[in-house]
């Protein structure tokens, strides 16, 4: 929900990607959060899960141009990482804090 995990309220991003240095609503120091490449990993998993079985399946059902398919394919696997990506970081820094790792 790209919400503070300690208090549920304040946002944990500032921008698209940049994780404020803490919480505006309780305070909490989330200066600790170190996500790296983890969220683009698995965004990119969960991604080529969703996007490479609709290739059987429109091919299945349909008979269309490989062009076609292919742009298609592109813009939904975009817009599809740019959606989850920050809230696959923010599981992330949940997580983090959750379990206690790197000084939170
Ligand atoms: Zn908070």
């Amino acid at each position: 929900m790209l919400k503070c995990p300690s208090c549920g309220q304040g946002k944990v991003l500032s921008g698209y990607l940049t994780v404020k240095d803490q919480c505006a609503h309780c305070g909490q120091d989330l200066s600790h959060a170190r996500t790296d490449d983890g969220p683009a990993y698995f965004t990119l998993l969960v991604v080529v899960a969703i996007v490479f079985p609709m290739f059987g399946l429109i091919y299945s059902l349909f008979t269309p141009r490989p062009l076609w398919v292919a742009l298609f394919m592109v813009v939904l696997s975009t817009a599809l990482a740019l959606v989850l990506l920050p809230r696959v970081k923010g599981v992330f820094i949940g997580f983090q804090w959750a379990k206690r790792l790197h000084g939170f």
